[in-house]
């Protein structure tokens, strides 16, 4: 019942896919330190434990090496016993590490994700309602699902694999300069053709996969807008201009994908060939070598087997250097959202006063059609004001835009002064809340669904508000008292204990300003009548604006406020507007007659 309504959706609007900030390359750069600084420990044990299965792997090359150097010089005793023990050791101890390498890479990985998650959930719950509301929330949506999918990938692989992946390479190439220091330069013949590839692919990678991010993103706007405002779509017939629309933005999506397969299938091949010369290189110096007699057969036969070895290290880095690249893209999506909030030290967000103020304010739910036109309101603290006027006038919009859900397209909502809709959410919610007839019982014990409202309240305090709507009665019956299960599969209460629940949380949440949406209650006489009594309670030294369906709460009003056709036509006092005989007499008239 404290309205946290969802946003509106704008389906005309063009494009909102880009309107959320991107991350600036400093953002990420920030975010990804901090995110190892939290994590030190586990990544410092991850590289340990991939040293000793590197080196575990490197003793089969060492002794085949060895054996061969033997058999060369036409030794006569061989030692393949020892060398065979040593080399099942080497395995074993190569698979419990790898193992373990594995097991704490997927764990580091999938514990840096949950942090991730957290913190843009955090964020994204305590966005001003304004940023939603011009953004769209199709951006946002997109965000949470293929941005977070996608890191989710290169979280729990990519980081880890990287890790181990530049471990592992500069492990053995610092046992192949233990074994044959000449070998090691031949290796670097292959860098220059690794090299120029990469670069080549890495320099275009970055901006082609953040555009596909981006036309994804507007797909899936294109096509969670429709679907939410699908009855507007209808009634405004706009169906053929949404398809044309979503196939526009699926073409442009399709066509970075294109690019970006084209630029893979560019890159791997010159990966592969950088494999090859490689190994082709160690075999052939290392030959002319061997034969000149400056390296021994079996320091040739090690050197080829580590070099071969490179290959995977090499594979594995490129392979998720490029699913970094992508990340990266989506991290810049992500953290973006860390960019918007607003400084909470910013004087013109903090309000000072009470006084709510809508100035020349223009809204609409399509675009082109306003439902409210230049709409100019003073509301003074503890006023009460009620909104009248013909269904579709526009009051309930009126009333949204006044608790901040909505943002105007043009003017300004201020609360003490500062801009509604630039403010966080919760500290929109800590001065204005929204009353409507819609109510939640969340599942879980009845202390949960009030200390919603407040999190640090006392028991003492929940049986307070409970007591101000006159709920505890029945609560302080119940067995478990505070800690009684409700909501589905707990203690099922009726619609008038749900108000009733839904009313505490607005006393505890205390907001000086209430908008009051009252639609005609759907409970039974009785019941409604003591619920009013509650409500009169928790409204009591608030200020009010109720949009009025009902002319009586708008005779008991200080200000009546006529609404017609989007716009304010007349202001006044009940006596006042009845004596002006403008469209408020005429109504009054009518019912009353
Ligand atoms: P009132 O509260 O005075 O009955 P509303 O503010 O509910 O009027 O509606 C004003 C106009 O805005 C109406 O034409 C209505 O159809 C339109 N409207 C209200 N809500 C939406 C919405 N979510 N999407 C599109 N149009 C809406």
């Amino acid at each position: 019942m404290i309205g946290v309504a969802p946003p509106a959706y704008d389906p005309a609007a063009p494009t909102t896919a880009n309107t959320l900030p991107v991350g600036a390359s400093a953002t990420v750069r920030a975010y990804v330190a901090e995110l190892f600084r939290r994590h030190r420990r586990a990544f410092l044990i991850l590289v340990a434990v991939n040293t000793v299965s590197v080196v575990a792997s490197m003793a089969g090359p060492w002794l085949l090496g060895g054996l061969v150097e033997r058999v060369s010089d036409g030794a006569r005793e061989l030692h393949l016993g020892l060398t065979t023990g040593l080399f099942v050791l080497a395995l074993v101890v190569q698979a419990v590490f790898v193992r373990e390498v594995r097991l704490r890479g997927a764990m580091l990985g999938e514990r840096m994700l949950a942090d991730l998650r957290e913190d843009f959930l955090v964020r994204s719950v305590g966005l001003p309602p304004g940023v939603l509301e011009r953004a769209g929330t199709g951006d946002l949506l997109s965000r949470i699902t293929t941005d977070v999918d996608r890191l989710s990938n290169a979280m729990r692989e990519a980081v880890p694999q990287l890790a181990i992946g530049v471990v592992w390479a500069a492990l053995l190439l610092g046992g192949l300069v233990i074994t044959a220091p000449p070998l090691a330069a031949s290796v670097l013949l292959a860098v220059p053709l690794l090299v120029v590839g990469c670069r080549w692919y890495f320099r275009r990678a970055g901006a082609a996969y953040r555009s596909e991010a981006a036309g994804y993103a507007a797909v899936a706007a294109a096509l969670a807008e429709t679907v939410d405002a699908g009855r507007t779509i209808e009634a405004h017939r706009l169906s053929a201009r949404r398809i044309a629309q979503s196939e526009r933005r699926i073409k442009e999506w399709t066509a970075w994908e294109r690019y970006t397969l084209w630029l893979r299938s560019v890159l791997f091949p010159v990966v592969n060939v950088t494999h090859v010369t490689v190994l082709a290189s160690v075999l052939m110096i290392g030959g002319v070598f061997v034969l000149q007699g400056w390296i021994g057969v079996g320091q040739l036969t090690t050197g080829a087997l580590i070099a071969q070895m490179l290959v995977d290290p090499v594979g594995l880095i490129l392979r998720w250097y490029d699913e970094l690249q992508v990340a990266e893209v989506s991290l810049a999506r992500l953290v973006g959202v860390r960019d918007i909030e607003p400084d909470a030290g910013d004087d013109a967000l903090t309000p000072d006063g009470r006084d709510v103020h809508a100035d020349r304010v223009h809204f609409g739910y399509l675009e082109g059609v306003d439902v409210l036109r230049k709409v100019s309101l003073e509301v003074a603290p503890g006023t009460r004001m009620a909104l009248v006027g013909p269904s579709g006038a526009g009051k309930s919009t009126l009333g949204r835009l006044l608790a901040g859900i909505y943002a105007p397209r043009d003017g300004r909502i201020t609360l003490g002064g500062a801009e509604l809709s630039r403010m966080p959410a919760e500290r929109v919610r800590s001065h204005v809340a929204l009353v409507n007839q819609e109510h939640h019982v969340f599942v879980g014990s009845l202390r949960d669904n009030l200390l919603l409202a407040r999190t640090d309240a006392a028991d003492a305090q929940l049986w307070a508000a409970l007591g101000a709507v006159d709920a505890d009665g029945w609560a302080r019956v119940l067995e478990e008292g505070l800690d009684t299960e409700v909501g589905s599969g707990g203690l099922a209460l009726t619609p008038a204990q749900a108000q009733q629940i839904a009313l505490a949380r607005l006393a505890l949440a205390d907001p000086h300003t209430l908008v009051l949406d009252e639609a005609t209650s759907l409970l039974d006489p009785r019941a409604a009548r003591h619920l009013e009594r509650s409500l009169a309670r928790v409204l009591d030294g608030r200020t009010v604006v109720a949009i009025a369906h009902r002319l009586h709460t708008a005779h008991d009003a200080d200000v009546i406020a006529v609404v017609e056709n989007g716009r304010i036509s007349e202001l006044g006092s009940h006596e006042e507007l009845v004596m002006a005989d403008g469209a408020y007499a005429a109504l009054w008239r009518s019912w009353h007659g």
